[in-house]
């Protein structure tokens, strides 16, 4: 059945001009896709007159604009949800996170996701780029919730054997489904993975044709590792290994120096700003500014559960540009409109999406959007439009979700799952595996 949103002030999110473009009018989405976007009354009329099935949604007061687009979680983690905050980075990885993911069954990992999964669509989130272990058990909980996904097979030195066996098999799952969901080879970082067992990744990659992504220069202390282990920075030393490149997404990137800035923009690598982890787990700030001016490819994303702690893009989308407007001393970087394109436009590139094809909409995109509902005290008044959305806007906002040309959220309730059961079976995994000693 044909959708049509009717009466919407519209952002296409498809100029290159300092300033978005919007207007009040009609999106048509057959199939998967978005097959018209006019302010004409009569493209709108011949819209209906030419499809038989239709179902119009009236959007007066709304907004409607391209699905956003999270570069970088880990949602098979969301049931370690506030398990451990506010301690150091090991004794959080030796004494909860290490132990808790241990006593986990591939069952509970796809339950978190379910949850993660469920969180985004509810906020706004069409696509986004995933990186656990158990990725194969998860393309069924991606593929079942309607959302996009890359899902990124993360691997060790100590688990390596056991996860490219799960690479074959989540590829082979991805391609017997939608379409929606893509694997990438995700080796944990240049500190955790010895260069042989990176450089077996990216040959997994090149030979399955797969996108690869990683953990890079989150901390002074893999800086410090990488240094004295290899002599390098961490991007030297995954460029020395070749996996820099066009179809890499690198998570993090805060401490690169100006040269390293360079390589990333040089090899098109996808960089994942990740602020509200960088925050919380006292990283530092990626120089965002530094890396778009060189050219970078620069997304957002909002890291796990376990140091952010909620999936919430519309959060992560201030936190950027307040933050680098603060670690700049500069108010005029990361304006609202480029952060809003490093989570809509971007990020269907880091995803490996032809420009025009995801990220924006456009007659002949893919139909993945979202309608907000702009009747809001923290919305009005509306001087411009995109600085509410970005320094206004709230998860909660989100109305209605298509995903390939499929409603998955409507008036705020998701397709397919009674959340009072879900938030049942999350307690009990919960009880079991907190009680298991
Ligand atoms: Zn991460």
């Amino acid at each position: 059945m044909a959708l049509l949103f009717s009466n919407a002030t519209i952002l296409p999110m498809t100029a290159d001009e300092a300033r978005p473009r919007t207007f009040t009018g009609w999106v048509g989405v057959d199939g998967r896709r978005v097959t018209l976007v006019s302010d004409s009354e009569q493209a709108a009329a011949a819209f209906r007159r030419s499809h038989a099935t239709l179902r119009e949604i009236d959007c007066r007061g709304k907004l409607v604009m391209p699905g956003l687009i999270n570069t970088h979680c880990h949602a098979g983690m969301t049931l370690q949800r506030s398990y451990a905050d506010d301690i150091t980075l090991m004794s959080w990885l030796n004494d909860y996170i290490w132990p808790f993911e241990s006593r986990q069954t591939p069952d509970e990992v796809a339950l978190g996701m379910t949850l993660g999964i469920v969180e985004m669509l509810l906020g706004g989130v069409t696509s986004f780029v995933d990186m656990y272990y158990d990725e194969d058990r998860c393309v069924e909980v991606a593929e079942r919730l309607g959302i996009r996904a890359v899902l990124g097979c993360n691997y060790f030195d100590s688990n390596i054997e056991e996860v490219f066996p799960q690479v074959e098999r989540a590829v082979s799952r991805a391609a017997a489904g939608s379409g929606r969901v893509r694997i990438a080879v995700a080796p944990h970082s240049p500190y955790t993975v010895s260069p042989e067992n990176l450089v077996r990744g990216r040959e997994l990659a090149e030979r399955l044709n797969l996108g690869l992504m990683t953990h890079i220069a989150e901390t002074r202390d893999e800086l410090r590792i990488v240094r004295e282990r290899y002599g390098r920075t961490p991007v030297e030393h995954l460029d020395a290994l070749g996996l820099l490149g066009a179809r890499t997404i690198g998570a993090h990137c805060v401490h690169v120096t100006d040269s390293d800035i360079e390589t990333l923009a040089a090899r098109g690598v996808t960089v994942s700003h990740n602020p509200q982890s960088n925050m919380k787990i006292s990283s530092g700030v990626a120089p965002v500014e530094k890396l778009r001016r060189a050219g970078a490819l620069v997304t957002v994303a909002t890291d796990g559960t376990c140091s952010n702690n909620d999936l919430d893009m519309w959060e992560e989308l201030r936190t950027a540009s307040f933050l680098q407007k603060s670690a700049t001393g500069d108010p005029t970087v990361l304006p609202a409109w480029e952060v809003l394109r490093m989570a809509t436009a971007n990020g269907a590139r880091a995803m490996g999406y032809a420009d025009g094809e995801l990220g924006v909409l456009r007659e002949g995109a893919l139909a993945d959007l979202i309608v907000v509902d702009l009747q809001k005290p923290h919305l009005q008044p509306i001087h411009d439009v995109v600085s509410n959305l970005v320094y206004c806007g709230k998860a909660a906002d989100v109305e209605t979700v298509v995903v390939d040309g499929r409603i998955v959220v409507e008036e705020r309730r998701i397709e397919g799952v009674d959340l009072a059961e879900l938030y049942g079976r999350v307690a009990a995994a919960v009880r079991r595996i907190t009680s298991v000693r």
